[in-house]
């Protein structure tokens, strides 16, 4: 569970995050949706610690993580344009999280070789970054992400430079990893029908507030203002 309380964030005069409160159930897969601008990146980095709040709170499993930083929130981070390391390998992109933690070598190969199944890339881990496709790439990132067993993955828009039917792909294989493990899960996406397909929670974002929050049926059912209902009913 995440839970943000009555967050917000100025960058100069401009407030970006205009006083957000967020439940993110354990367990869930959440997409945050919301047009271009309306805080949705910046609200993901401050639940990673990447940006600070000028007031309000941030707990994660019931941890008050609002002054901790990054790297000690038990997070894993994927964005939109993928971040490896050209000269690693496959295995040793997906590893290096465990291998700055001081693990032992076999219990990254054993924990390495288990996560490229899960994304399907056993037998591309002698492979280096280049020398996969675009999707193959985000599900490197994936996999990597969730190497160090993190308590809750941040997605920001990472299939949005893909084409569609990468992204459908991808969506697919999302929902396949999350079931399998479960992680609390925040999907950036300013696409609805993504958003629609792939989560189980829905958050409509709108200039730095929170529209909504609800299963995608209640949102689509029930939207609570024309904005929500504008939104999730128009076509990207
Ligand atoms: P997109 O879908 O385009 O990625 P977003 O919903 O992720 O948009 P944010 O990146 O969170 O939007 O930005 C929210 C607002 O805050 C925007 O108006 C943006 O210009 C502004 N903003 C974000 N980061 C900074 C910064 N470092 N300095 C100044 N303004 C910023
Ligand atoms: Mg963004």
């Amino acid at each position: 569970m995440i839970t943000v309380t009555n967050a917000v964030k100025d960058f100069g005069d401009f407030r970006a995050l205009d006083g957000v409160s967020l439940d993110v159930p354990a367990g869930s897969l959440t997409a945050l949706l919301g047009p271009s601008g309306s805080g949705k990146s910046t609200l993901l980095r401050a639940i990673a610690g990447l940006e600070l709040l000028d007031s309000g709170t941030i707990e994660i499993e019931g941890l008050d993580v609002t002054d901790v930083p990054p790297q000690r929130r038990g997070i894993g981070f994927v964005f939109q344009h993928y971040a490896a390391f050209r000269h690693m390998t496959v295995r040793d992109n997906v590893g290096f999280g465990l291998k700055i933690r001081k693990e032992s070598k076999s219990v990254i190969r054993s924990r390495v070789d288990e996560l490229l199944d899960l994304v399907g890339l056993g037998g591309l881990q002698d492979r280096y970054p280049a020398q996969l496709s675009g999707g193959q790439r985000q599900r490197m990132a994936l996999a990597r992400a969730l190497a160090i067993q993190p308590q809750v993955m941040l997605l920001d828009e990472p299939f949005g430079a893909l084409d569609a039917k990468v992204r459908a792909e991808l969506r697919e294989w999302l929902r396949r990893l999350h079931d399998e493990v479960h992680v609390t899960t925040i999907l950036v996406t300013h696409d609805q029908e993504e958003a629609l397909d792939v989560a189980d929670h829905i958050a409509v974002l709108n200039q730095g507030r929170l529209e909504q929050v609800g299963e995608p049926t209640d949102l689509y059912d029930h939207p609570a203002n024309a904005f929500v209902m504008g939104f999730l009913g128009s076509v990207s």
